[in-house]
């Protein structure tokens, strides 16, 4: 047997996020009741409706316990606005996890896990934050959510997904530019895609932010 594995930080950690134009054009956005409160996140996020259909399957199927798992992407700036987005164009299910219907934590074993399954399989990707699921309940952090956020993903672009799969609602925790991080307030996202008439994004307490308006209304 190998000595157990010391948590190693991955070298793509190290690397430095990538100048290019954020994608606004070929995205959907989508907007919680908190987008519009004059809060600037530390990031835009912008999911690929690949990612999306991952978590969105995985987190169906358990409607009873939490499950849960690490989103995989890249990070950007765009170097024009200088803003910072992050691309989740992934997201693989924990295995290592300790699930009940109240909680769901990740361990040792499922960070390690998970770091070398990165380098090893994507080495051009980097773990860009976490989702998990409440089941009948809301979307927010539990202190618990909000400890094992800071502690395992503690980087300013990494973000915190909660999904409830029974009313299909959905959102994400980001940390804000000043650095605060409210576990009450979670932001949209935009659906990146290659139709922009497409979506398959179907989480009732998000709005889609017609940015265009060429239908009128
Ligand atoms: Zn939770």
């Amino acid at each position: 047997m190998n000595p157990k594995p010391s948590i190693r930080l991955q070298p793509s950690e190290a690397l430095q996020p990538t100048a290019a134009p954020m994608p606004t054009d070929s995205a959907q956005h989508w907007c919680s009741p908190f987008d519009a409160n004059g809060l600037f996140t530390a990031v835009k996020v912008f999911v690929t409706q690949s990612a999306y259909a991952i978590m969105c399957v995985h987190a169906a199927g358990d409607m009873e316990n939490e499950t849960g798992g690490i989103l995989v992407g890249r990070r950007y700036i765009d170097n024009e606005t200088n803003e910072e987005f992050i691309v989740i164009e992934n997201a693989l299910p924990a295995r290592h996890t300790r699930q009940g219907n109240v909680f769901l934590t990740f361990t040792q074993d499922t960070i390690v896990t998970f770091h070398n399954e990165i380098e090893e399989r994507y080495p051009d990707k980097q773990i860009v934050g976490w989702y998990h699921t409440h089941p009948r309940m809301g979307i927010f952090l539990s202190h618990y959510d909000t400890w094992l956020h800071n502690h395992f993903f503690p980087e300013p672009w990494q973000v915190a997904l909660v999904i409830e799969p029974h009313k299909k609602l959905g959102g994400f925790f980001i940390r804000q530019t000043d650095g605060d991080f409210d576990p009450t307030r979670y932001f949209g996202f935009y659906e990146l895609e290659i139709n922009p008439q497409w979506s398959i994004v179907h989480w009732n307490n998000l709005q889609r932010v017609d940015g265009n308006n060429h239908e009128g209304g």
